[in-house]
């Protein structure tokens, strides 16, 4: 008997979903830099098992953090000591969370074709990769290309719209962070509007009569996965780490641009771990080797959320990127256009002076490898959600997106170099 319930502990240990049953998300508004040091200190505590949403950088930045229900007492004791500001942004995060998989289970059925599939609500790894398939059968213009594998053997897919041979190429990748669902959502939307749209816009178009688009939807399968199977809340790739419990590197800080130096973490354990050395992730070699080998990618633009931001490098340092005014207007240009659909608001800039200093980041590689129009998004929305962003949010979500990134493939048609 005895040995039945271990097993049964066992069994639950292994294959049950982390629950989140009342943990919160607090925003934190610090006051000055003694409280935002404070912040700080609070996040170095692993026993509490918080997870930063918005790190402490800065006082003019909230800070949002994802309390577990058995630290909540000590933190809001912590941030009433130190008189520090702070509102419950979700007041229960697995409540949402349940929202979320009812809705997905009301579209359980399977599409046919691409004219069927579901737009308005969060798919599975499964359910994209065949949409992916579905695309591609359906129309000439796509391709599907394996770039490589994923660290557990998944097929790392772009979709390529080519209508012509010997193209310079455009890249957009969409949920490299895994938690981070309305990007990927928004991949599926941006793929299913390029064949839509190409010989009905006109600026599309000329677009892809000059230029091919290369699509990574699932930029970190693995990550991706296992949101689904067992943590909503995965942002990195899962590999383990030689000498931890704790696994995966962040994968948007393992690239080979200031890699190593501020904004990024040593230790295996926090959200922000860039890996043993860069380019060590296959999810991020694979594009590198891509990149390498196409060798004429003219924009590179990859999609995060949230904070709604239109982001130029640099992100590891505060040098001025040499063609920073072209940049900083066409971000003005791109984020005017997105606004206009839906009155979204978005900031724009440099990483280091819009958001904080981030080493071994994705464009700043890409620019450094002479791809000018390199440029990343926070999309939806400002914390109210957060990473939880409701499935009725993903269309507005990808169509003002899809404005801004008209823009700039515009731009850069319209600017060859
Ligand atoms: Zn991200």
């Amino acid at each position: 008997m005895t040995r039945l319930l271990f097993l049964g502990a066992l069994f639950v240990a292994v294959f049950a979903k982390r629950t989140f049953k009342r943990d919160q998300v607090l925003r934190i508004n610090a006051k000055d830099d003694a409280q935002i040091s404070l912040l700080k200190e609070l996040s170095e505590q692993a026993h509490l098992g918080l997870d930063f949403w918005m790190e402490p950088v800065h006082e003019s930045l909230p800070v949002d953090v994802h309390v577990p229900f058995h630290s909540l007492q000590a933190v809001r004791a912590f941030l009433a000591y130190n008189q520090i500001q702070y509102q419950v942004m979700i007041m229960d995060v697995q409540g949402l969370l349940e929202n979320e998989e009812r809705e997905m289970l009301k579209y359980n059925a399977f599409p046919r074709s691409t004219d069927d599939f579901v737009y308005s609500t969060y798919h599975d790894l499964k359910s994209i990769y065949s949409f992916m398939d579905m695309l591609v059968a359906e129309n000439s213009m796509v391709s599907k290309i394996v770039i490589g594998k994923s660290y557990e053997s998944r097929p790392l897919n772009v979709l390529k719209f080519s209508t012509g041979a010997n193209r310079p190429g455009i890249w957009i990748d969409t949920g490299i962070h895994s938690r981070e669902w309305v990007t990927q959502a928004s991949g599926i939307w941006f793929a299913k509007k390029i064949v839509t749209d190409y010989r009905r816009d006109p600026v599309l178009t000329d677009i892809l009569n000059k230029y091919d688009i290369f699509l990574e939807i699932v930029t970190n399968p693995d990550g991706f996965a296992y949101t689904h199977s067992s943590d909503r809340m995965w942002r990195k790739t899962r590999k383990p780490n030689p000498g931890s419990s704790c696994v995966g590197v962040d994968p948007n800080r393992n690239w080979d641009a200031g890699f190593g130096g501020a904004g990024s973490s040593s230790n295996p354990c926090t959200e922000t771990y860039r890996g043993p050395s860069a380019h060590s992730e296959p999810e991020v070699k694979a594009i590198v080797d891509f990149v390498k080998s196409h060798g004429n990618l003219k924009a590179f633009v990859s999609i995060h959320s949230y904070s709604q931001m239109l982001l130029y490098p640099y992100g590891y340092k505060s040098t001025l990127a040499k063609d920073q005014t072209e940049l900083y207007q066409l971000a003005r240009k791109a984020v005017t256009k997105l606004w206009s659909l839906y009155n979204t608001y978005y900031r724009y800039g440099s990483i280091i002076t819009t958001i904080y200093q981030a080493s071994g980041g994705t464009i700043d590689w890409t620019y450094d490898q002479g791809i000018k129009y390199s440029y990343t998004f926070e999309l939806r929305d400002t914390g109210r959600y957060g990473f939880i962003l409701p499935a009725n949010q993903i269309i507005p979500t990808a169509e003002e997106t899809w404005l801004a990134l008209m823009a700039i493939m515009e731009h850069t048609k319209n600017n060859p170099y």
